[in-house]
Protein backbone atom coordinates (compact mmCIF):
# COMPACT_ATOMS: atom_id res chain seq x y z
CA UNK A 1 0.00 0.00 0.00
CA UNK A 2 3.06 1.86 0.79
CA UNK A 3 4.37 2.38 -2.60
CA UNK A 4 0.96 3.03 -3.93
CA UNK A 5 0.65 6.41 -2.74
CA UNK A 6 3.16 8.20 -5.16
CA UNK A 7 1.51 6.74 -8.11
CA UNK A 8 -1.86 7.74 -6.78
CA UNK A 9 -0.25 11.64 -6.35
CA UNK A 10 0.93 11.40 -9.95
CA UNK A 11 -2.25 10.51 -11.26
CA UNK A 12 -4.13 13.21 -9.13
CA UNK A 13 -1.35 15.85 -10.52
CA UNK A 14 -2.10 14.22 -14.34
CA UNK A 15 -5.88 15.32 -13.72
CA UNK A 16 -5.23 18.14 -12.02
CA UNK A 17 -3.54 19.34 -14.83
CA UNK A 18 -5.67 17.38 -17.51
CA UNK A 19 -8.67 19.58 -15.91
CA UNK A 20 -7.19 22.78 -16.00
CA UNK A 21 -6.07 22.13 -19.62
CA UNK A 22 -9.77 21.23 -20.67
CA UNK A 23 -10.57 24.31 -18.47
CA UNK A 24 -8.36 26.55 -20.44
CA UNK A 25 -9.16 24.97 -23.80
CA UNK A 26 -13.04 25.91 -22.86
CA UNK A 27 -12.14 29.40 -22.19
CA UNK A 28 -10.37 29.96 -24.91
CA UNK A 29 -13.27 28.25 -26.57
CA UNK A 30 -15.68 30.26 -25.24
CA UNK A 31 -13.34 33.48 -26.09
CA UNK A 32 -13.22 32.16 -29.43
CA UNK A 33 -17.16 32.09 -29.95
CA UNK A 34 -17.68 35.00 -28.58
CA UNK A 35 -15.54 36.69 -31.14
CA UNK A 36 -18.02 34.90 -33.89
CA UNK A 37 -21.05 35.83 -32.32
CA UNK A 38 -22.42 39.02 -34.17
CA UNK A 39 -25.65 41.57 -34.18
CA UNK A 40 -27.10 43.32 -36.58
CA UNK A 41 -29.66 45.71 -35.75
CA UNK A 42 -31.77 47.38 -38.53
CA UNK A 43 -34.76 50.58 -38.43
CA UNK A 44 -37.01 49.87 -40.96
CA UNK A 45 -37.60 52.97 -42.97
CA UNK A 46 -40.00 53.98 -45.71
CA UNK A 47 -40.29 51.41 -49.01
CA UNK A 48 -38.05 48.81 -47.07
CA UNK A 49 -39.62 45.27 -46.61
CA UNK A 50 -38.59 42.42 -44.59
CA UNK A 51 -37.22 40.39 -47.18
CA UNK A 52 -35.17 43.36 -48.93
CA UNK A 53 -33.54 44.00 -45.47
CA UNK A 54 -33.01 40.67 -44.05
CA UNK A 55 -31.19 39.46 -47.88
CA UNK A 56 -28.67 42.80 -47.05
CA UNK A 57 -27.80 40.23 -43.50
CA UNK A 58 -27.87 36.50 -44.22
CA UNK A 59 -27.75 34.77 -47.22
CA UNK A 60 -31.13 34.82 -49.45
CA UNK A 61 -31.83 30.90 -48.42
CA UNK A 62 -31.81 31.52 -44.75
CA UNK A 63 -33.89 34.67 -45.59
CA UNK A 64 -36.60 32.72 -47.26
CA UNK A 65 -36.31 30.25 -44.55
CA UNK A 66 -36.96 33.16 -42.41
CA UNK A 67 -39.92 34.31 -43.90
CA UNK A 68 -41.56 30.97 -44.96
CA UNK A 69 -41.51 30.38 -40.85
CA UNK A 70 -42.56 34.19 -39.94
CA UNK A 71 -45.21 33.42 -42.79
CA UNK A 72 -46.57 29.99 -40.75
CA UNK A 73 -46.57 31.79 -37.71
CA UNK A 74 -48.94 34.70 -38.81
CA UNK A 75 -46.43 37.27 -39.08
CA UNK A 76 -48.53 40.73 -40.17
CA UNK A 77 -46.33 41.34 -42.76
CA UNK A 78 -48.18 44.30 -43.90
CA UNK A 79 -47.69 45.79 -40.51
CA UNK A 80 -44.33 46.00 -41.26
CA UNK A 81 -43.47 49.81 -40.92
CA UNK A 82 -40.91 52.71 -40.56
CA UNK A 83 -40.01 53.33 -37.13
CA UNK A 84 -39.82 48.90 -36.23
CA UNK A 85 -36.64 47.46 -35.47
CA UNK A 86 -34.86 44.43 -36.11
CA UNK A 87 -32.01 42.55 -34.82
CA UNK A 88 -30.31 39.73 -36.15
CA UNK A 89 -27.77 37.23 -34.26
CA UNK A 90 -25.43 35.19 -36.12
CA UNK A 91 -22.80 33.06 -35.08
CA UNK A 92 -19.84 31.94 -37.82
CA UNK A 93 -22.19 33.66 -40.05
CA UNK A 94 -24.76 31.18 -39.07
CA UNK A 95 -27.72 32.62 -38.12
CA UNK A 96 -29.11 32.21 -34.60
CA UNK A 97 -32.16 34.20 -34.42
CA UNK A 98 -34.37 37.25 -35.27
CA UNK A 99 -36.06 39.56 -33.11
CA UNK A 100 -38.48 42.09 -34.73
CA UNK A 101 -40.46 44.76 -32.65
CA UNK A 102 -43.25 46.07 -34.04
CA UNK A 103 -44.91 48.89 -33.32
CA UNK A 104 -44.26 50.22 -29.63
CA UNK A 105 -45.49 46.63 -28.23
CA UNK A 106 -45.50 43.50 -30.94
CA UNK A 107 -42.27 41.20 -30.48
CA UNK A 108 -41.21 38.44 -32.73
CA UNK A 109 -38.79 35.98 -32.25
CA UNK A 110 -37.52 33.78 -35.05
CA UNK A 111 -34.91 31.09 -33.83
CA UNK A 112 -32.65 28.57 -35.52
CA UNK A 113 -32.89 25.18 -33.89
CA UNK A 114 -30.67 22.94 -35.90
CA UNK A 115 -31.93 24.46 -39.09
CA UNK A 116 -35.56 24.31 -38.08
CA UNK A 117 -36.71 28.15 -37.60
CA UNK A 118 -39.14 28.20 -34.58
CA UNK A 119 -41.28 31.28 -34.40
CA UNK A 120 -42.35 32.94 -31.14
CA UNK A 121 -44.53 35.96 -30.61
CA UNK A 122 -45.28 38.40 -27.43
CA UNK A 123 -48.38 40.07 -28.77
CA UNK A 124 -49.92 43.32 -26.50
CA UNK A 125 -52.15 42.87 -23.99
CA UNK A 126 -55.34 45.00 -25.21
CA UNK A 127 -57.95 45.84 -22.30
CA UNK A 128 -60.87 47.77 -22.27
CA UNK A 129 -62.04 49.25 -19.06
CA UNK A 130 -65.57 51.04 -17.86
CA UNK A 131 -64.19 54.18 -16.80
CA UNK A 132 -66.55 56.69 -14.85
CA UNK A 133 -65.89 60.45 -15.29
CA UNK A 134 -67.53 63.38 -13.39
CA UNK A 135 -67.32 66.98 -12.05
CA UNK A 136 -68.42 70.32 -11.75
CA UNK A 137 -68.05 73.09 -14.59
CA UNK A 138 -65.32 75.41 -13.15
CA UNK A 139 -64.41 77.75 -16.01
CA UNK A 140 -65.33 75.84 -19.37
CA UNK A 141 -66.46 71.91 -19.93
CA UNK A 142 -63.37 71.52 -21.93
CA UNK A 143 -61.17 72.54 -19.12
CA UNK A 144 -63.18 71.07 -16.45
CA UNK A 145 -62.86 67.62 -18.32
CA UNK A 146 -59.38 68.25 -19.04
CA UNK A 147 -58.37 68.96 -15.29
CA UNK A 148 -59.32 65.46 -14.44
CA UNK A 149 -56.61 63.91 -16.93
CA UNK A 150 -58.60 63.17 -20.11
CA UNK A 151 -58.17 64.12 -23.84
CA UNK A 152 -60.20 66.86 -25.70
CA UNK A 153 -61.26 63.53 -27.98
CA UNK A 154 -63.40 62.64 -25.16
CA UNK A 155 -64.40 66.51 -24.44
CA UNK A 156 -65.60 66.27 -28.01
CA UNK A 157 -67.46 62.87 -27.93
CA UNK A 158 -69.32 64.45 -24.94
CA UNK A 159 -70.77 67.40 -26.75
CA UNK A 160 -71.80 65.26 -29.66
CA UNK A 161 -73.73 63.12 -27.26
CA UNK A 162 -75.89 66.32 -26.60
CA UNK A 163 -74.96 68.19 -29.77
CA UNK A 164 -79.19 68.66 -30.72
CA UNK A 165 -79.78 69.51 -27.02
CA UNK A 166 -77.24 71.78 -25.03
CA UNK A 167 -75.24 74.47 -27.04
CA UNK A 168 -72.02 74.33 -24.94
CA UNK A 169 -71.28 77.32 -26.15
CA UNK A 170 -73.85 79.38 -24.66
CA UNK A 171 -76.22 76.84 -21.96
CA UNK A 172 -73.38 75.86 -19.81
CA UNK A 173 -72.56 77.67 -16.52
CA UNK A 174 -70.20 77.21 -13.49
CA UNK A 175 -70.92 74.35 -11.01
CA UNK A 176 -73.16 72.74 -13.37
CA UNK A 177 -72.39 68.94 -13.19
CA UNK A 178 -71.91 66.42 -15.32
CA UNK A 179 -70.47 62.28 -15.92
CA UNK A 180 -69.50 60.15 -18.28
CA UNK A 181 -69.75 56.57 -18.72
CA UNK A 182 -67.33 55.77 -20.88
CA UNK A 183 -64.74 52.67 -22.40
CA UNK A 184 -60.98 53.71 -22.56
CA UNK A 185 -58.36 50.78 -24.23
CA UNK A 186 -55.09 49.87 -23.00
CA UNK A 187 -52.38 48.24 -24.77
CA UNK A 188 -50.27 46.99 -22.10
CA UNK A 189 -51.39 49.36 -19.61
CA UNK A 190 -50.74 51.68 -22.05
CA UNK A 191 -53.80 54.35 -23.45
CA UNK A 192 -54.70 53.73 -26.71
CA UNK A 193 -58.05 55.79 -26.88
CA UNK A 194 -61.81 55.91 -26.34
CA UNK A 195 -64.17 53.46 -27.18
CA UNK A 196 -68.23 54.33 -26.98
CA UNK A 197 -69.61 56.74 -24.43
CA UNK A 198 -72.20 53.90 -23.20
CA UNK A 199 -73.77 57.13 -21.06
CA UNK A 200 -73.49 60.63 -20.26
CA UNK A 201 -75.28 63.28 -17.74
CA UNK A 202 -75.46 67.12 -17.62
CA UNK A 203 -77.26 69.22 -15.17
CA UNK A 204 -77.62 72.99 -15.34
CA UNK A 205 -79.88 75.79 -15.93
CA UNK A 206 -79.66 74.68 -19.40
CA UNK A 207 -82.31 71.37 -17.64
CA UNK A 208 -81.35 67.74 -17.04
CA UNK A 209 -79.97 65.81 -19.48
CA UNK A 210 -79.58 62.17 -20.11
CA UNK A 211 -77.93 60.08 -22.57
CA UNK A 212 -78.53 56.20 -23.33
CA UNK A 213 -76.47 54.79 -26.02
CA UNK A 214 -78.64 51.53 -26.75
CA UNK A 215 -78.51 49.43 -30.28
CA UNK A 216 -81.77 47.26 -31.05
CA UNK A 217 -81.60 44.25 -32.36
CA UNK A 218 -82.11 45.67 -35.68
CA UNK A 219 -78.89 47.47 -35.69
CA UNK A 220 -80.17 50.94 -34.98
CA UNK A 221 -77.63 52.63 -32.63
CA UNK A 222 -78.40 56.03 -31.40
CA UNK A 223 -78.23 58.34 -27.82
CA UNK A 224 -82.05 58.10 -25.84
CA UNK A 225 -83.48 60.07 -22.85
CA UNK A 226 -85.08 58.32 -20.11
CA UNK A 227 -88.45 57.90 -22.12
CA UNK A 228 -86.39 56.34 -24.99
CA UNK A 229 -86.64 59.29 -27.30
CA UNK A 230 -84.02 60.07 -29.51
CA UNK A 231 -81.04 62.52 -28.57
CA UNK A 232 -80.57 63.27 -32.51
CA UNK A 233 -82.72 66.10 -33.98
CA UNK A 234 -82.54 66.61 -37.47
CA UNK A 235 -80.46 69.89 -37.37
CA UNK A 236 -77.56 70.41 -34.73
CA UNK A 237 -77.97 73.11 -32.18
CA UNK A 238 -74.42 74.85 -32.86
CA UNK A 239 -71.69 75.10 -36.06
CA UNK A 240 -69.47 75.43 -33.79
CA UNK A 241 -68.28 73.64 -31.35
CA UNK A 242 -66.51 75.92 -28.59
CA UNK A 243 -67.72 79.86 -28.55
CA UNK A 244 -70.08 82.39 -27.48
CA UNK A 245 -72.25 84.55 -29.33
CA UNK A 246 -71.66 88.52 -29.44
CA UNK A 247 -75.03 89.68 -31.07
CA UNK A 248 -78.12 88.00 -31.34
CA UNK A 249 -80.84 87.80 -33.49
CA UNK A 250 -82.58 91.58 -33.95
CA UNK A 251 -85.19 93.07 -35.77
CA UNK A 252 -83.13 96.39 -35.26
CA UNK A 253 -79.38 96.37 -34.42
CA UNK A 254 -76.90 99.13 -34.61
CA UNK A 255 -74.38 98.35 -37.22
CA UNK A 256 -70.68 98.76 -36.06
CA UNK A 257 -69.44 99.45 -39.65
CA UNK A 258 -72.10 100.87 -41.35
CA UNK A 259 -73.18 103.04 -38.76
CA UNK A 260 -76.86 102.42 -39.53
CA UNK A 261 -79.38 100.72 -37.42
CA UNK A 262 -80.77 97.53 -39.26
CA UNK A 263 -82.10 93.79 -38.80
CA UNK A 264 -79.55 91.16 -37.63
CA UNK A 265 -81.09 88.16 -39.25
CA UNK A 266 -78.35 85.57 -37.67
CA UNK A 267 -76.06 85.39 -34.78
CA UNK A 268 -72.94 86.23 -34.28
CA UNK A 269 -70.09 83.51 -32.71
CA UNK A 270 -66.90 84.76 -31.77
CA UNK A 271 -64.02 82.17 -32.27
CA UNK A 272 -60.53 82.16 -33.73
CA UNK A 273 -60.06 82.40 -37.23
CA UNK A 274 -59.44 79.08 -38.39
CA UNK A 275 -62.14 77.24 -36.32
CA UNK A 276 -63.95 74.77 -37.62
CA UNK A 277 -67.34 75.19 -39.15
CA UNK A 278 -70.04 72.71 -39.75
CA UNK A 279 -72.91 72.34 -41.32
CA UNK A 280 -75.85 71.83 -38.92
CA UNK A 281 -77.60 69.52 -40.74
CA UNK A 282 -78.03 67.29 -43.80
CA UNK A 283 -77.92 69.11 -46.91
CA UNK A 284 -76.93 70.80 -50.17
CA UNK A 285 -74.49 73.26 -50.97
CA UNK A 286 -76.24 75.81 -52.85
CA UNK A 287 -74.13 78.67 -52.89
CA UNK A 288 -70.45 78.75 -52.12
CA UNK A 289 -68.29 81.94 -52.45
CA UNK A 290 -68.31 85.44 -51.83
CA UNK A 291 -71.04 87.71 -51.34
CA UNK A 292 -70.96 91.27 -50.27
CA UNK A 293 -71.13 91.73 -46.20
CA UNK A 294 -71.08 88.39 -45.83
CA UNK A 295 -67.72 87.95 -47.72
CA UNK A 296 -66.64 84.25 -47.90
CA UNK A 297 -70.26 82.52 -47.88
CA UNK A 298 -71.58 78.94 -47.97
CA UNK A 299 -75.35 77.96 -48.02
CA UNK A 300 -76.77 75.11 -47.22
CA UNK A 301 -80.49 73.72 -48.18
CA UNK A 302 -81.98 71.37 -45.44
CA UNK A 303 -85.26 69.57 -45.34
CA UNK A 304 -88.30 71.04 -44.77
CA UNK A 305 -87.33 73.75 -46.12
CA UNK A 306 -84.46 75.31 -43.62
CA UNK A 307 -81.48 77.20 -45.42
CA UNK A 308 -78.66 77.98 -42.96
CA UNK A 309 -75.86 80.43 -44.21
CA UNK A 310 -72.28 80.74 -43.13
CA UNK A 311 -70.48 84.02 -43.38
CA UNK A 312 -67.16 85.82 -43.14
CA UNK A 313 -65.31 82.58 -43.45
CA UNK A 314 -61.39 82.81 -43.98
CA UNK A 315 -61.85 79.80 -45.74
CA UNK A 316 -63.66 76.78 -47.29
CA UNK A 317 -63.36 73.69 -46.69
CA UNK A 318 -61.13 71.33 -48.91
CA UNK A 319 -63.29 69.52 -51.81
CA UNK A 320 -66.50 71.97 -51.23
CA UNK A 321 -68.51 72.65 -54.50
CA UNK A 322 -71.88 74.02 -55.19
CA UNK A 323 -74.64 70.78 -55.26
CA UNK A 324 -72.51 68.97 -52.90
CA UNK A 325 -74.48 67.59 -50.56
CA UNK A 326 -72.64 67.68 -47.30
CA UNK A 327 -74.11 65.70 -43.57
CA UNK A 328 -74.97 67.01 -40.75
CA UNK A 329 -71.34 68.01 -38.55
CA UNK A 330 -69.62 67.86 -41.55
CA UNK A 331 -66.59 70.60 -42.11
CA UNK A 332 -67.63 73.25 -44.48
CA UNK A 333 -65.02 76.10 -43.59
CA UNK A 334 -63.58 78.03 -41.08
CA UNK A 335 -64.07 80.95 -39.06
CA UNK A 336 -62.66 84.26 -40.97
CA UNK A 337 -63.45 88.17 -41.06
CA UNK A 338 -64.04 88.66 -44.25
CA UNK A 339 -66.47 90.52 -45.98
CA UNK A 340 -68.23 93.46 -43.59
CA UNK A 341 -66.73 92.49 -40.08
CA UNK A 342 -64.85 93.81 -37.04
CA UNK A 343 -63.25 90.88 -36.36
CA UNK A 344 -63.18 87.16 -36.35
CA UNK A 345 -66.20 85.68 -36.07
CA UNK A 346 -69.24 83.47 -37.71
CA UNK A 347 -72.26 84.69 -39.19
CA UNK A 348 -75.10 82.13 -38.49
CA UNK A 349 -78.45 82.30 -40.42
CA UNK A 350 -81.43 80.30 -40.76
CA UNK A 351 -84.18 80.71 -42.99
CA UNK A 352 -87.70 78.87 -43.07
CA UNK A 353 -89.71 78.83 -46.07
CA UNK A 354 -87.34 81.84 -47.18
CA UNK A 355 -88.03 83.75 -44.13
CA UNK A 356 -85.08 84.16 -41.45
CA UNK A 357 -85.89 82.91 -37.80
CA UNK A 358 -83.96 82.84 -34.79
CA UNK A 359 -81.89 79.82 -34.48
CA UNK A 360 -82.42 79.67 -30.86
CA UNK A 361 -86.07 79.84 -30.89
CA UNK A 362 -86.97 77.18 -33.89
CA UNK A 363 -88.37 73.71 -32.63
CA UNK A 364 -86.74 71.13 -34.70
CA UNK A 365 -88.45 67.13 -34.95
CA UNK A 366 -86.33 64.86 -33.43
CA UNK A 367 -84.94 61.41 -35.08
CA UNK A 368 -87.05 58.38 -34.05
CA UNK A 369 -87.60 57.08 -31.10
CA UNK A 370 -86.88 52.93 -29.34
CA UNK A 371 -89.44 51.15 -31.21
CA UNK A 372 -92.29 50.09 -29.25
CA UNK A 373 -91.17 46.14 -28.96
CA UNK A 374 -87.50 47.11 -27.83
CA UNK A 375 -88.66 49.09 -25.28
CA UNK A 376 -88.73 46.49 -22.58
CA UNK A 377 -84.96 46.07 -23.48
CA UNK A 378 -83.86 49.47 -23.71
CA UNK A 379 -86.04 50.24 -20.36
CA UNK A 380 -83.76 47.25 -18.86
CA UNK A 381 -80.40 48.77 -20.12
CA UNK A 382 -81.18 52.07 -19.01
CA UNK A 383 -81.92 50.65 -15.57
CA UNK A 384 -79.24 48.72 -14.86
CA UNK A 385 -76.61 51.32 -16.41
CA UNK A 386 -77.93 53.89 -13.67
CA UNK A 387 -77.85 51.71 -11.06
CA UNK A 388 -74.23 50.89 -11.80
CA UNK A 389 -73.26 54.45 -11.85
CA UNK A 390 -75.35 55.15 -9.17
CA UNK A 391 -73.26 52.22 -7.34
CA UNK A 392 -69.65 53.87 -8.59
CA UNK A 393 -71.01 57.27 -7.29
CA UNK A 394 -71.49 56.06 -4.00
CA UNK A 395 -68.45 53.67 -3.61
CA UNK A 396 -66.04 56.30 -5.20
CA UNK A 397 -64.17 58.98 -2.84
CA UNK A 398 -65.68 62.58 -3.64
CA UNK A 399 -63.46 63.93 -6.56
CA UNK A 400 -65.77 66.09 -8.12
CA UNK A 401 -64.13 69.41 -8.56
CA UNK A 402 -64.83 72.27 -6.45
CA UNK A 403 -65.91 75.90 -8.24
CA UNK A 404 -63.32 78.78 -7.14
ZN1 LIG B 1 -73.71 88.79 -38.03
Amino acid sequence: MIGLKPIHESIYKFLLIFICILVACGAQKQDRDVSMLAMKHHIVKKGENLELILNTIVPRPTTTAIIDALSKGGFPFRKCLPGDSIEIHTKNDTFIELMYHQSRTSEYYVMNNQHHYAVAMKLPYIDTTLCLLRGEITSTLYESMLEQGETPNLVYRFVDVFAWEIDFVTDTRKADSFYILFEKTFCDSQFVGYQNIIAAYYKGEVGDYVGISYRDPDGREDYYNLKGESLRKSLLKSPLRFSYISSYFSKRRYHPILKVWRPHHGLDYVAPVGAPVSSIGNGTVTYKGWKGGYGNLVEIRHKNNFKTRYGHLSRFAKGLYKGKRVKMGELIGYVGSTGLSTGPHLHFEMHKNGVPINPLKVKIPRAPSVKKKYMAAFQERSDSLQQYIKELCDTEPKEIAQGE
